[in-house]
């Protein structure tokens, strides 16, 4: 077999992994409840766009038997990186296939074919204003503007809160101060944090990522931060499991999810409630904290100790959990198709009759309240750290 290696291409890390994948097709589905998996599979009905079908894309670009295209960046582009193929796999390479999806888009934008039309704006907002919904960054802390956020300059507990809670959805920004002053923390916030670099890393545009991360790990340096807590799935994900990619100088610094945290409290009985009646609550497992992070557990330890909620959950959980469809770049890149995945964890949890669907990122919340607006459903939802600040005194 002639392959065509290059150095340059990050698609040849992966080769021992892409010869791996016999496609049995395991991947579709979710033997336990008989489900889909795989997104992409579902929407577009072709091999090409499952699992197997983009490590074949690899394959065949590594063997030169295929070319870079357009119509090959819609595919691979077409992933919302949710990992349920790392779950449902059982080869040796299971690991290693959302890096495999990664490590195609980061060629693709190396060879002038990606990231999507759409994609390309995060880069651009990115080196202008440190985020990438082309805000300025002097408005980052806008959100604290009627809070009283500590003012010090240094604390050893950062509150990371991350673009899209700066910016798209403050009430996660907003409750989760909220929750640290009730509970005493001494904490910080930092009006200079950059992008953490998830939307960049999730598209493959690799070229601003080393800088991000050195900006963030100074600015925590300098402020004397021993643990980063974070709201966001997305930016958790990242700081936790990317940065030790690019860097030897997190040596001492603790990531936490915001959920992580607060069952700390919770363990130690040091969160007081307000009396409540009884309500229905699913909980929806992020991507990027459930499969990626493995974080399954702490969501529910926070939300079982909420007096008179009654988690139900949905037949798709924990590892299991459909995709919110937002994620890798999708709700950027194919927008509609975002909504119609998110459309179908809504149905999910109306089927449980559940009341609320709470989740723990806020990408989620964006997507799974559009898909309710979408779909005319009467299930409300509310973000962990919006229902725990509502109910804790
Ligand atoms: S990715 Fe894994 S489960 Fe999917 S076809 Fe290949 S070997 Fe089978
Ligand atoms: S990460 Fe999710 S959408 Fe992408 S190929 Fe795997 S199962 Fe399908």
């Amino acid at each position: 077999m002639g392959l065509r290696m290059s150095e340059t291409e990050a698609i040849n890390k992966y080769v021992e992994e892409i010869y791996c994948c016999t496609r049995c097709g395991t991947c579709k589905y979710i033997y336990q409840v008989y489900d889909p998996s795989c997104p992409a599979g579902v929407k577009f009905r072709f091999e090409t766009f499952y699992p197997s079908g983009k490590i074949h894309i690899a394959r065949g670009l590594i063997e030169g038997k295929i070319e870079w295209s357009e119509r090959i960046r819609d595919i691979i582009f077409a992933c919302p990186t949710c990992a349920n193929c790392t779950i449902q796999c059982q080869s040796r390479h299971h690991a290693q296939i959302v890096e495999i999806i990664e490590a195609l888009r980061a060629d693709a934008v190396s060879k002038g074919f990606g990231p999507l039309p759409n994609q390309k704006a995060f880069a651009d907002s990115v080196k202008k204003e440190h985020n990438p919904y082309k805000e300025k960054h002097s408005d980052r802390i806008k959100w604290a503007k009627n809070l009283a956020i500590p003012q010090k300059d240094k604390a050893e507990i950062l509150y990371f809160v991350g673009c899209t809670s700066s910016y798209r959805q403050q009430s996660l920004a907003q409750k989760t101060v909220e929750i640290l002053n009730k509970l005493g923390v001494d904490y910080i916030v930092s009006s200079d944090e950059w992008c953490c670099g998830s939307p960049l890393i999730r598209t493959g545009q690799l070229e601003q990522v080393s800088q991000l991360i050195n900006h963030n790990l100074d600015l925590i340096k300098s402020l004397g931060v021993k643990t980063v807590i974070t709201s966001c799935a997305g930016c958790y994900r990242t700081l936790k499991m990317d940065y030790p990619k690019y860097t030897d100088k997190l040596d001492g610094i603790e990531f936490l999810h915001i959920t992580e945290f607060l069952q700390q409290f919770i363990s130690k009985k040091k969160l007081k409630f307000k009396k409540g009646k009884e309500f229905k609550v699913t909980y929806h497992d992020p991507c990027h904290l459930g499969r990626h992070s493995n974080i399954y557990e702490e969501p529910r330890a926070v939300l079982n100790a909420i007096p008179g909620l009654k988690l139900i959950e949905m037949p798709r959980n924990r590892e299991n959990a459909w995709c919110c469809g937002a994620g890798g770049g999708v709700k950027a890149g194919y927008k509609e198709w975002a909504v119609e995945i998110a459309s179908d964890r809504i149905h999910e949890a109306e089927q449980i009759n559940a009341e609320i669907l709470t989740s723990a990122c806020p990408f989620c919340k964006t997507n799974l309240q559009d898909a309710i607006n979408e779909t005319n459903s009467n299930i409300k939802f509310m973000d962990i750290v919006e229902l725990l600040n509502e109910v804790i005194i």
